[in-house]
């Protein structure tokens, strides 16, 4: 059974004859919308789904958490606007927009931005605007109610703490933040409230002091673990996700849930706990996009929006996975490939359906064109959208013009941004170079293929074999299997070089056919003499060449040093190796020889220093897993506090090299 529809059944046993049911997401505008936060909505919208599988009515409801107050700056903010440090503690909604495009405010920037990739994943959603919400005075009821409760609230909130709390911590508790209209900000403590909770007096820390009426003045926000209770309670919430931060057992939901039941009278919803995403690869060249900020509209510049939805509905919420910006995602392509044919074929099993079905968007179709294919053989003939239609007929597999551009846009853009290695482009002279050091039977191979090749008239399949029988027959000799498959091996590999530059291509039968052979066939001609320009080349080649052995010097290793005293695994256990990931790294200009890593240590972010500037590029770090000593204390190192210290090793022989950890260890696995 697909998660979403055993959840949707739980959902549906709890209250079985609700009119319609509501699963709830929500985000707040802080900055641009991550693809770990995209999660909330995706595991609510295949609950909705599930449910309308169940034959119930359901609703996607989303939520702009605009009315939170601002904390921290993002980088793309800071980055254009220095300015911007004067709204913290502003709800985001009364931000003025930085980015000066037509959006009136800093929570309406990002709200778009995230609602044109909503809309294109062919998500519907009902949305709430919660500034809106509390401005119109829609919670006023509950506000009151939360004040005259706010007691009982206190000592939920503190049976969550670890921290002794006095009697007058509890006495001065409110569960509201009301927002200075001087200042704006909900840097405001009320000194003084009335007995039936709605006239209040405050004071805040810019010197304003005002009065408050709760049943006419709405410009004031519930506390968050209070704010969450009170609109499930308000939209009858059936179900709703959160990150796995909010799933422990300490966490947000626990005490919501308690405030849920006790306060407001409302059975919590049903929960599910979600783990994060992550990313695979470099985002090289996509701008905007390095580790934590990545946005869906990042994703659909190389995924399909389908794609973007398999992922997540084929995964249950409590694991991980990957988007892949090295050639994984061709993988993850093929994979999608091959679910949507047989869903198609009405061949899937059951689950798979479901996995599909969730993740069409409208009426869309899509045309399985194979990217593996298209990217490999695209770039040889620069996408040319013509040519390309030829390619994949000569290929037996003829797509329309519409049909090839779904995915070529797609595929060019990762080819370029985050793959350029991968591209494939055909050298414009011959390569005597390697051409010279290939043996005499080797040259032969190629000779005949050239003649093959050149006389034309075969098919596929006759090529496919021509390109095994070539090495069979320059070495009659060879009968051993395995010594026949490394010959072959090697001449497609020659060929590739004397192609491509590369010592591995796409399959090179697929190539040498769907590519026309006038585009290059001159490039395994080496019966006619060097050209002008080969010659040119050549000596411009040599001249280059020649300095770049020279710096390699051979340095001898440091002598061995005996083992250190024994220590107990008690000892051992006491420290806190674990696995990170830089998601960025900075020169600190002040300091010849260290480096600023921001690593997210699968809790959150932090910072560390390490010496290693004169070893390392930034871009060498970025993106790169690491082993980090968790709970080494903080200290100071040029100016910047370090929290935790990089294993890395150092000997005369090699300089100081850092310690990689496998990309594919979740961070903040525990080294044991
Ligand atoms: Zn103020």
């Amino acid at each position: 059974m697909h998660w979403s529809d055993s959840i949707a059944l739980d959902i549906v046993k709890r209250s079985p004859d609700k009119d319609i049911y509501t699963c709830a997401a929500g985000i707040s505008p802080s900055g641009s919308i991550h693809i770990g936060n995209f999660r909330d909505i995706a595991t609510s919208y295949f609950v909705v789904k599930a449910l309308e599988r169940l034959g119930k009515n359901a609703r996607l409801l989303f939520s702009w958490d605009e009315f939170d107050r601002l904390r921290k700056i993002p980088k793309n903010v800071s980055d254009i606007d220095q300015n911007m440090e004067q709204y913290i503690g502003y709800p985001y909604v009364d931000i003025r927009n930085p980015f000066g495009d037509g959006c009136k405010t800093y929570a309406e920037y990002f709200e778009k931005e995230f609602e044109s990739s909503i809309k294109k994943l062919g998500i519907e959603m009902v949305y709430r605007y919660q500034a809106d919400m509390y401005r119109s005075g829609k919670y006023k009821e509950y506000v009151i109610l939360a004040l005259s409760k706010r007691k009982e609230i206190f000592d939920i909130l503190d049976s969550f703490r670890t921290q002794e709390s006095s009697e007058e911590d509890r006495e001065a508790y409110y569960p509201v933040s009301i927002y200075c209209p001087i200042c704006h900000k909900d840097t405001t403590q009320i000194t003084e409230l009335s007995k039936d909770c709605v006239n209040a007096h405050y004071r805040c820390v810019c010197g304003n002091e005002s009065d408050f009426n709760f049943n006419e003045d709405f410009n004031c926000k519930l506390a968050w673990k209070v704010d969450w209770p009170m609109r499930w309670m308000y939209e009858s919430v059936d179900f709703e996700p959160g990150g796995k931060d909010h799933a422990s057992p300490n966490g947000s939901y626990q005490t919501s849930k308690i405030i849920s039941e006790k306060i407001f009278g409302y059975q919590a919803p049903l929960f599910q706990g979600y783990e994060f995403i992550g990313i695979k690869g470099s985002t090289g060249k996509m701008s905007g996009s390095s580790g934590l900020n990545l946005t869906p509209e990042t994703l659909l510049k190389i995924y399909q929006p389908e794609i973007i939805l398999w992922l997540y509905s084929k995964t249950i919420p409590t694991k991980a996975f990957d988007f892949c910006f090295d050639d994984g995602i061709l993988r993850q392509y093929f994979e999608f490939d091959k679910q949507y044919d047989a869903y198609q074929n009405q061949t899937a099993d059951e689950l798979t359906n479901v996995v599909i079905s969730n993740c069409l968007v409208g009426s869309r179709k899509i045309h399985t064109v194979p990217m593996g294919l298209m990217v490999q053989l695209g770039s040889v003939v620069n996408f040319n959208i013509s040519v390309l239609q030829t390619v994949f007929k000569k290929l037996g597999t003829p797509y329309t013009e519409e049909e090839l551009m779904e995915r070529l846009p797609l595929a060019k853009y990762w080819l370029e941004h985050c793959a350029p290695e991968n591209k494939n482009t055909l050298r414009t002279t011959r390569n005597w170079h390697v051409y010279d050091s290939f043996s005499e039977q080797e040259k032969e191979e190629i000779r005949l293929l050239y003649i093959y090749l050149a006389e034309g008239g075969y098919s596929l399949e006759d090529l496919n074999h021509k390109l095994y029988e070539i090495p069979k027959f320059v070495f009659p000799d060879i009968h051993d299997k395995n010594e026949l498959k490394k010959l072959q091996s090697a001449f497609f590999a020659n060929v590739y070089k004397l192609l491509i530059d590369k010592e591995k291509g796409p399959r090179l039968y697929l190539f040498l056919y769907a590519v026309e052979t006038d585009q290059y066939l001159r490039l395994l001609d080496f019966e006619t003499p060097k050209t002008e320009l080969e010659l040119t080349a050549e000596t411009a080649a040599e001249e280059t060449a020649a300095p770049e052995e020279e710096n390699i010097t051979v340095k001898e290793p440091d002598p061995v040093p005996a083992v250190k005293n024994m220590i107990s695994f008690d000892a051992f256990e006491t420290l806190d190796f674990r696995v990170c990931k830089v998601v960025k790294c900075t020169e600190i200009r002040k300091s010849h020889s260290c480096l600023k890593l921001t690593l997210f240590d699968g809790i959150g972010e932090r910072v560390i220093v390490s010496s290693i500037k004169k070893e390392y590029k930034p871009e060498e770090l970025i993106g790169k897993k690491i082993i980090v000593l968790a709970n080494l204390k903080p200290a100071k190192f040029s100016g910047v506090m370090s929290e935790g210290m990089l294993m890395a090793a150092t000997n005369n022989a090699c300089g100081c090299k850092v310690i990689f950890a496998d990309d594919s260890i979740p961070e903040g696995t525990q080294i044991k």
